[in-house]
């Protein structure tokens, strides 16, 4: 009886770590997300079975509440859970709330970190998320508005940091999100980016500043999953990228 929440990394197989594929073969059931990637999800021993709980062909995902009592259901059984989560568990995927659950029920439990799309992102597009000249500090957070349709982003603060700003689940809030930042001050020529697919076949990477942005989404219809990139070090990006 054992769960083992593991964070399968953005996308790109190679980026899962040896640990975490190590224990995946050796699961007898894994949960994985919509952002798990496919061939993650195909180095899974045929013997394992394997349940989606995210979003997949129109499907609505499994509920979170759900996630956990067939996390605790399947230990019980005696069976070596494994959870999987897309780029890192613990970087707004909600696992602190799942292994709380696991708490609860006495389930002993193993975190193996994975990588975060949050970092993963500036990296495949060339974006140094620190530099001495540029930035000293990063801040990601979250793009999501809560049900009022309202941010929970303290713009003025962030503003006034000149770090870099890391956005995660931000496309669909993207022009308020960039309207905030002007408002609080920030420099409508800062430098930043949008990472699409991030470290798959698939990425697509735009540059821009925070004045054009939002226009540069529209025109190219990007769509989730994307990480925001704001700040200085942006402008990196045509030198250092491939
Ligand atoms: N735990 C995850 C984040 C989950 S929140 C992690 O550490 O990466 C979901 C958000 O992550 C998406 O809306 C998107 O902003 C970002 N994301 C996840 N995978 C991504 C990818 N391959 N490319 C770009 N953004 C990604």
């Amino acid at each position: 009886m054992k769960v083992t929440l593991i964070g399968a990394g953005p996308g790109d197989a190679e980026l899962m770590t040896i640990k975490g594929l190590n224990r995946l073969k050796q699961a007898d059931v894994v949960l994985y997300d919509r952002l798990v990637g496919e061939d993650i999800v195909s180095m899974i021993p045929d013997t394992v079975e394997k349940i989606c709980v995210g979003k997949h062909n129109g499907k609505h995902p499994v509920p979170q509440e759900e996630i956990g009592s067939l996390m605790v259901s399947k230990a019980k059984q005696g069976l070596h859970v494994v959870r999987l989560k897309g780029g890192d568990a613990f970087v707004f995927g909600r696992g602190g709330e799942e292994l709380e659950i696991l708490c609860e029920n006495k389930i002993p439990f193993e975190v193996i970190p994975g990588v975060s799309s949050s970092i993963a992102a500036g990296v495949y597009a060339g974006i140094p998320l620190t530099h001495r000249d540029y930035s000293s500090s990063l801040h990601i957070i979250t793009g999501h508005a809560k049900k009022n349709g309202q941010l929970d982003i303290d713009f003025k603060s962030l503003a006034g940091l000149n770090g870099t700003i890391i956005i995660l689940m931000g496309i669909a809030s993207l022009e308020n999100i960039c309207t905030g930042f002007l408002e609080a001050g920030m420099n409508r020529h800062m430098p930043a980016a949008i990472v699409e697919n991030a470290t798959l076949k698939t990425q697509r990477k735009f540059i821009g500043t925070l004045e054009t942005l939002f226009e540069l989404s529209k025109q190219n219809q990007i769509v989730s999953p994307s990480v925001v990139i704001i700040g200085a070090v942006c402008a990196l990006s045509d030198k250092l990228g491939t």
